[in-house]
């Protein structure tokens, strides 16, 4: 019978690399832990309008990559293609809007119907970072500083670069869009057929096209920069003030508009040239009118939003990551001694808890359970035969250190184990 597979775009995790997620998930969790951010859970699922309303209806992610279905009930529902919508409802929906601000955090997976590639799946994951309440650059500032730090602890600075830009009011953003049409409306002709299409649906995604004739085209356009109104200047200029206070290098990109409706003001991107096609890491910005738009109490907000697997692969090819064994000490038993091995190495993780300790099961020699122990990572070998146990003494064994064999009475073991227990 054939096999049925996984959906394309969708993976999954295997033992080998879930290592490696848990350590990245780990310095996420502890560098925000340290910011004083705290964690939000909302389900996977909303009703389609959220997005449509948020997001904004001609953008890619509304018109091109939601996974949108109707359940048995006929409501129309839609896997989170990101987690800003359902963060803001259910905020607004449990009141922790109200008169207070927010810190917040989630991880979890995201769904779009892309083309499946190195870097850009299906089914993805993010964590994401929202704030609520605060309308002053300096939590701007912040989230960057959180970032870098992030990109620091990972070994990954030499590789990320940060992209600022200032969209500006609402108001700035309409005539600058106005501008810019009449100018590519003269000339159509130039433009690729992409940046055509848009001219009519969402203008501004013209500034990052990929084609370099269109690229030369804008560079001769109106320019974003000269539409701001004072007060989005003013928030700009404090914004890069305090980024180089606290030393997070970057570059201003005027040409940077993100793909979302919802933003105003900061917008982002942490890019790298290491992923080909797949250049942003890390996105976000201000979002000042969402809270609003959704219903709520107008609420100035700002946030991002890191792709996980994009993370891990510049990890993997540029990053630091300490050795992630996920065993420090293999338990040999070998004969009929199942029952004490069973109860000592629960001794020792019980007196040991950070300590890695595999019991071997199902028999076998004992040149084949070394040859496992050793297979294993593990630096430690304990042997449990049948002379041990009747002596009731183990044999400590070190795999990879030139160190004697000991044999000694069991009830000492932990002291000579706790020297490995880090
Ligand atoms: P791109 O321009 O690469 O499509 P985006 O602007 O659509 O990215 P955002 O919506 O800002 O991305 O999402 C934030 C981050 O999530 C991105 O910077 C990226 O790291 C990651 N990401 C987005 N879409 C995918 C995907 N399909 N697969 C893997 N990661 C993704
Ligand atoms: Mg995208």
């Amino acid at each position: 019978m054939k096999k049925i597979q996984a959906i394309r775009g969708m993976n999954d995790i295997l033992p080998e690399d879930s290592a490696l997620w848990q350590y990245l998930e780990g310095v996420i969790q502890q560098t925000l832990a340290g910011f004083s951010y705290r964690e939000i859970r909302f389900p996977i699922m909303e009703k389609t309008e959220l997005f449509k309303r948020s997001i904004g209806e001609v953008t890619d992610i509304v018109e091109k990559e939601m996974y949108t279905f109707l359940d048995r009930n006929e409501e129309s529902l839609t896997l989170r293609p990101e987690g800003t919508a359902s963060c803001v409802r259910a905020c607004e929906e449990n009141g922790l809007l109200y008169n207070q601000t927010q810190r917040l955090w989630y991880m979890g997976p995201m769904f779009r119907y892309e083309k499946p590639q190195k870097g850009r799946y299906r089914q993805f994951h993010q964590v994401g970072i929202e704030t609520y309440g605060v309308a002053g650059p300096d939590i701007d500032a912040e989230l960057l500083l959180l970032s870098y730090e992030l990109f620091k602890k990972l070994g990954l600075t030499h590789c990320v670069e940060l992209q600022i830009n200032s969209l500006g009011s609402d108001v700035a953003r309409s005539e600058f869009r106005q501008a810019l049409v009449t100018y590519l409306q003269s000339h159509k002709d130039a433009l690729d057929e992409d940046s055509r299409r848009r001219l009519d649906t969402n203008p501004l995604r013209i500034l990052d096209s990929k084609s370099e004739a269109t690229q030369r085209l804008l560079d001769a356009g109106p320019s974003l920069s000269d539409y701001l109104d004072e007060e989005s200047r003013q928030h700009f200029a404090e914004f890069t003030q305090l980024l180089d206070a606290c030393g997070v290098p970057y570059t201003i990109n005027n040409r940077l508009v993100r793909g979302l409706d919802y933003y105003n003001r900061t917008a982002f991107e942490w890019v790298t040239d290491k992923l080909g096609a797949q250049s942003a890491v890390c996105a976000g910005g201000r979002y000042d009118n969402l809270v609003a738009q959704l219903g709520g109490k107008a609420t100035p907000a700002v946030g991002f939003a890191i792709g996980l697997e994009r993370l891990l692969l510049l990890l993997q090819g540029e990053g630091s990551v300490p050795s992630l064994g996920t065993v420090d000490v293999y338990l040999a038993a070998v004969g009929n001694v199942q029952a004490q091995a069973l109860s000592l190495s629960s001794e020792v993780r019980r007196a040991l808890p950070n300590l890695k300790v595999f019991m071997h099961c199902g028999g076998g020699s004992f040149k084949n359970q070394l040859k496992k122990a050793d297979k294993s990572g593990a630096s430690i070998a304990l042997i449990l035969g049948e002379n041990e146990a009747v002596a009731g003494t183990v044999t400590v064994k070190y795999l990879r250190e030139e160190k004697p064999q000991l044999t000694l009475p069991q009830g000492e073991l932990v002291e000579v184990l706790a020297e490995i227990n880090n």
